[in-house]
């Protein structure tokens, strides 16, 4: 028989997949490596078992715990899965921003859910950093992650995501591509394949206008997952080699044309990812470049905004509005 254990055991060795239409004919090949086929339906499985792991070893955490993290989402998931497994409780505290369907996951896997304004500064009490703080001091037994933090989250990276993007383009790979949120994926990835290349492979971050890896100061932007307005200790300033801006519009222009013509139904983040990662190939044109990108999450927890044109049309990403047709219209 054939089956797996446990759901963990199904996270990481996800797919290169070439994208073939968005490119728009640059040369080169973009290949993009698809986060939301892990369980857990993003990136963010990989770091949530290293983390509770390292957390249980050092008896940070103790049976019958309960983990608290400020999180928008996909590490609540990749947690919350970890915790159902090994019988913790789970609570995570998301900024407004935060889609509701997001938020009903996480509670659909038994998580509780704390909802925080997005336009507090970080030191603020009613921050989502500064909330999950207090929790913790309030709850018996509670184990902050800290994935902002945690050297578990880029070093996940370094021993996984690295090392599969090496095998799968057989040591071909030019450029790696990926949004900054915790900074994690593309510091702990781009560390193996500098490693591994002896720094010949190129890392290049995708970033929403107005965070602080492009040089802002963390202007709100609508891209959920990416950008910053403070610089987390899991970010390695010296790995990346380049910083692509990419703005709110062509993020979700691109991630509306990622479910159209490659039928990969993906987050903002992962569209943004993909600007930067077509921008790049257009600009070395070189027939020879293995791009390889990185797509965090799937777009389910986005019908209601990116993928909406109401929503869209309310942000001015879509103008003119496109009507629906009616029955009447059919006639
Ligand atoms: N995209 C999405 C949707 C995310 O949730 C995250 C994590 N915050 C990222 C991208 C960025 O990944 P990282 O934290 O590893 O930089």
């Amino acid at each position: 028989m054939d089956y797996a254990n446990a759901l963990l055991d199904l996270v990481g060795d996800t797919p290169l997949v070439k994208l073939r239409r968005v490119t728009d004919d640059a040369p080169g090949l973009v290949l993009a490596k698809v986060e939301y086929l892990n369980p857990g339906g993003s990136v963010k499985d990989r770091i949530a078992t290293r983390m509770v792991e390292a957390a249980e070893a050092s008896g940070e955490l103790r049976p019958g715990g309960t983990i608290v993290e400020p999180t928008s989402g996909n590490t609540g998931v990749g947690l919350a899965m970890v915790a159902q497994e090994k019988g913790y409780h789970c609570i995570f505290v998301c900024p407004d921003k935060v889609s509701e369907d997001k938020r009903n996951v996480l509670r659909a896997y038994g998580a509780e859910v704390v909802v925080c304004p997005t336009a507090v500064p970080p030191e603020h009490p009613d921050s989502y950093y500064s909330v999950s703080d207090r929790l913790v001091e309030e709850t018996e037994g509670a184990w902050k992650p800290n994935q902002y933090a945690n050297v578990n989250n880029p070093e996940a990276h370094y021993e996984t995501t690295g090392p599969e993007v090496w095998k799968q383009t057989d040591g071909r790979i030019t450029h790696f591509v990926a949004g900054i949120g915790t900074g994690g994926t593309i510091s702990g990835t781009g560390r193996y394949l500098k490693e591994v290349s002896d720094g010949r492979v190129q890392i290049v971050g995708a970033d929403p206008h107005g965070s602080v890896y492009s040089g802002g100061t963390g202007r709100p932007y609508l891209v959920e997952g990416v950008g910053e307005d403070f610089w987390p200790t899991t970010y390695d300033r010296d790995i990346c080699d380049r910083i692509i801006e990419v703005s709110d519009g062509d993020s979700f222009d691109m991630t509306r044309r990622m479910a159209r013509e490659e039928a990969m139904l993906v987050g903002g983040s992962a569209g943004m990812a993909v600007v930067a990662a077509v921008r790049l190939a257009q600009e070395l044109a070189d027939p020879d470049a293995v791009i390889v990108v990185l797509l965090p999450d799937g777009g389910r927890g986005y019908l209601t905004k990116v993928f909406d044109d109401t929503w869209m049309g309310q942000h001015g990403f879509l103008a003119p509005p496109p009507g629906e047709r009616t029955v009447g219209d059919l006639l």
